[in-house]
């Protein structure tokens, strides 16, 4: 059985969002049924809605930074219980026995259900936090410490966990010289994260419009892309990248800003394929490589973290009238640093 929930949809690839609802399955044992708050607006969200990835399904709710209230749980649940403060991430179940799921990585699970556009394993559609309500499984729930403020936690859990799993997989801390190429969403978080972390931490950014705000975030050094130069001087330079950049880019510039053996960590997924010169990796034995958000384990670390350093998203709130003229500032990188849609105007 299915209840209604109010919902921003996408109707069609491009198409304007309209307000309509979407069926939530009933609770069930293990399910906690949350009153979203807040939704973050990923740039997933618009390579989705826009089909830069490939074919989507429509009508389509997207939103995978998701913070509320619990409203009702199932008769198994004991790790939630109504009112507390809880966020939904990018996934809403996996299979729960492979050997990812139990480490505790469900991203990397074949079985992986995305919070929106993607099916459950029962074939129904699964529809994102542009929306009241939501029923998760209370394994996919993370708890919100009660530090942190729910608008500006949403972005979280996607732009917050994609930045910090890479950070901690690839060691930046004390004594490392972490860079960050493009500040947005997830760049400014990676810059939090970097700093709270102990590196050295510097931004590269289009233009030197954003300095004042990447210093204060916690950045030591910050070069624009539009001066010329500006990545010559920074040869063998980085013991890591987290590039999280969106769009077409000069990879080889940026592997020869890497020290020996540092690595270029993709988060940013173009639409289209990228290329690079081989002897780039070779010389400096450089790696190149990619990070997909995180699993629930190192997502609840990561927002405990971010309550302990004091960390938050820096955000703008719109109404739900807001969105598309939200997703046009997003493409043009004219965003401070994520914009969050508070639910309560759908
Ligand atoms: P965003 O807020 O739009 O940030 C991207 C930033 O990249 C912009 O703010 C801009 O920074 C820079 N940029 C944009 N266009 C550029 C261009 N043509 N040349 C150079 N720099 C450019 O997006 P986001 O939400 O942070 O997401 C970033 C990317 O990560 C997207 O592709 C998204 O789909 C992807 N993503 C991946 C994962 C994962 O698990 N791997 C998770 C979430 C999102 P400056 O203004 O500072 O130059
Ligand atoms: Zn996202």
């Amino acid at each position: 059985m299915t209840f209604n929930t109010a919902a921003l949809l996408a109707p069609a690839p491009n198409a304007e969002f309209e307000r309509g609802t979407v069926p939530r399955r009933d609770v069930a044992a293990d399910d906690v049924l949350i009153d979203i708050k807040f939704a973050g607006i990923c740039h997933s969200d618009i390579h989705q809605v826009r089909e830069e990835w490939g074919s989507s399904t429509f009508p389509m709710v997207p939103g995978h930074e998701i913070a509320g209230i619990v409203a009702e749980v199932g008769e198994n649940v004991t790790k939630f219980k109504v009112g507390d403060r809880v966020g939904v991430g990018c996934f809403v179940d996996s299979c729960g026995e492979c050997e990812w799921c139990e480490i505790g990585e469900e991203q990397h699970c074949r079985k992986n259900v995305g919070t929106y556009n993607s099916r459950e394993h029962n074939g129904d559609l699964t529809y994102g936090g542009y929306s009241k309500q939501i029923v998760v499984k209370q394994d996919y729930v993370l708890r919100i410490p009660d530090a942190i403020e729910l608008d500006v936690a949403a972005p979280l859990l996607c732009a917050g966990i994609t930045t910090y799993s890479p950070l901690r997989q690839w060691g930046a801390g004390p004594d490392k010289r972490v860079a960050v190429i493009g500040m947005g969403g997830l760049g400014h978080m990676a810059v939090k994260f970097a700093h709270a972390m102990g590196a050295h931490v510097t931004v590269i950014s289009q233009t030197r419009s954003k300095e004042a705000d990447g210093r204060r975030f916690g950045a030591d050094d910050y070069r624009a892309m539009n001066e010329p130069g500006s990545l010559k001087e920074l040869r063998s330079s980085f013991d890591l990248i987290i590039c999280t950049v969106s769009a077409d880019m000069n990879i080889d510039a940026y592997l020869r800003t890497l020290r020996v053996g540092g690595a270029l960590v993709f988060v940013g997924l173009p639409e289209n394929p990228q290329s690079f010169r081989v002897s780039s990796v070779i010389s400096g034995r450089r790696s190149l490589a990619g990070s997909n958000i995180g699993g629930i384990r190192e997502t609840q670390e990561m927002l405990d973290f971010s309550a302990e350093h004091g960390l938050a998203a820096d955000i703008e709130l719109i109404g739900a009238d807001e969105v598309d003229a939200a997703y046009d500032r997003v493409v043009a990188s004219d965003v401070r640093y994520r914009f969050v849609i508070d639910t309560a105007t759908i």
